[in-house]
């Protein structure tokens, strides 16, 4: 493939990586934001094994790795009887995998700053609202539809709200879902939390409260721990109607140890309302306009796979830039190696999220009494781990990526020797 210029628009996850991939592929990259000063929008995130393999492919594991907190585990349990409904280990596959559970600014700030340090301009304030296409070219154009830049390609990295996608003859439908969360990024120290899980509380399935311990956003920050707490979207005004108090006591009476965090809490700016949407854009280009991460697919992040998606999106595209001739034939192979991968974890997404945010008794049923018993029956805890670590059908090998070495990492930092490490981790696998 010739050297190509590339648009990437939006400095989202899925922009800063794929901008960091093409640039140090030899392309002209530059950035397009429409925010004034690049900046991650939310709270935490559960990276898992696959984001994981993408950043160490962009040589910036270690760096994340010292910013996030290891999760091991996902537990939830019945908040009024007690009863652990969902507990799913990485380690109940093989192979060493864990989460790592990060603040949004850490995951920005790591890839943020490895495209500065690369050189790849990023261009701010621009709102790019639809492209044309003129023969082999193709111009971004802002608002105003004045032009922001003229290109061989445009990566489409602008998210689920994607106007460039919406725009487009690939626009997809968007199916908002009812529930959605408050998120607040809170101080974890005096709290009684599993550092090592993901944990939930649930009441049937209209009431889902979790704490995420995500680690620190630059190195020498006190630790924080991203809590949420899930809700209809029909039903936000009235909660903030009925007051701030009113709420916390209600979390309280479900899970008295979040009382910590609530004392943080003294206004409802502090938590931010995410709406989740379902969506998928097939296929995911249009001429030389192709669409990544949450422009190509959007869901709720029950399985909190979206990140990880859209760097394993970042990781498939660079490498079919570089195993094809052109343009045409690279978007296909793009759009070929992630088709398996996307399809399961949307559907897969779509299957679960009613288990956990929905009016339905019955299904809150079906998932504490069938669905955690099934769990702990084998072969499905392995096939769970596999579900939330990404790795149910293989993402690396399409993407061109080898997975991380997980084992050899863990002993590593236990200070065993690298040499035994590399044949412990290929002993067991
Ligand atoms: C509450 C919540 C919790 C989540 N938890 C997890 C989790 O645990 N694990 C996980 O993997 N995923 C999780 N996700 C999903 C994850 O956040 C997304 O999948 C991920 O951020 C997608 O990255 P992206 O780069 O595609 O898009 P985004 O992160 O949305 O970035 C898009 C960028 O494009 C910019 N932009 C938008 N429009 C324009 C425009 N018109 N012009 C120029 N720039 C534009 C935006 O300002 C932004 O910088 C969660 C999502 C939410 C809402």
């Amino acid at each position: 493939m010739k050297q190509l210029d590339i648009g990437v628009v939006g400095a989202g996850p899925a922009g800063l990586a794929v901008a960091l991939f093409l640039s140090r592929a030899g392309h002209r990259v530059e950035i397009l934001e429409r925010f004034e000063t690049a900046t991650p929008v939310g709270s935490g995130l559960l990276m898992q094994p696959t984001g994981l393999t993408v950043l160490a492919a962009l040589g910036l594991f270690d760096t994340i790795q010292t910013l996030g907190n290891r999760i091991d585990r996902l537990h939830g349990a019945d908040a009024v009887s007690g009863r652990t409904v969902l507990d799913v280990r990485y380690d109940a596959a093989p192979g060493g995998r864990y989460g790592l559970a990060v603040q949004r600014a850490a995951l920005f700030n790591t890839l943020h700053d490895a495209a500065v340090t690369g050189g790849i301009p990023i261009r701010t304030g621009i709102n790019l609202t639809t492209t044309m296409q003129h023969s082999d070219r193709v111009v971004l154009k802002d608002q105003a539809l004045r032009d922001a830049g003229d290109y061989d390609l445009v990566v489409d990295a602008s998210g689920a709200r994607s106007l460039l996608a919406a725009g487009s003859d690939r626009a997809p439908n968007i199916r908002d879902l009812t529930y959605g969360a408050f998120w607040a990024t809170l101080d974890g120290a005096g709290a009684d939390y599993d550092p090592t899980a993901l944990s939930q509380r649930y009441d049937k399935a209209k009431v889902m409260i979790g704490l995420l311990p995500a680690g620190r956003a630059t190195l020498g920050d006190p630790d924080k721990v991203a809590f949420f707490w899930s809700l209809k979207i029909a039903d936000v005004e009235a909660v903030k109607a009925a007051g701030l108090e009113r709420w916390k006591s209600v979390i309280r009476d479900y899970w008295p140890e979040c009382q910590p965090f609530l004392d943080q809490i003294d206004d409802w700016d502090q938590l931010t309302l995410a709406r989740y949407a379902h969506r998928t854009t097939l296929p995911p280009y249009s001429g030389n306009l192709v669409f990544i991460g949450d422009s190509a697919h959007s869901t709720s992040p029950q399985l909190g796979q979206g990140a990880n998606m859209a760097l394993l999106d970042a990781a498939a595209l660079s490498h079919a830039l570089a195993s094809s001739s052109d343009i045409a034939s690279a978007l296909t192979a793009y759009a070929r190696a992630r088709r398996n991968h996307v399809r399961l974890f949307q559907m897969l997404s779509l299957a679960f999220t009613p288990f956990y945010q929905s009016d339905s008794t019955a299904i809150a049923w079906v998932r504490d009494r069938l669905v955690s018993t099934i769990a702990k029956v084998p072969p499905m805890p392995g096939f769970l781990a596999a579900i939330v670590a990404g790795t149910v059908i293989d993402p690396f090998k399409p993407a061109g990526l080898t997975e991380h070495d997980w084992l050899a990492q863990r002993y590593q930092a236990d200070g065993a020797l690298p040499e035994l490490a590399a044949v412990r981790s290929r002993a067991q696998i």
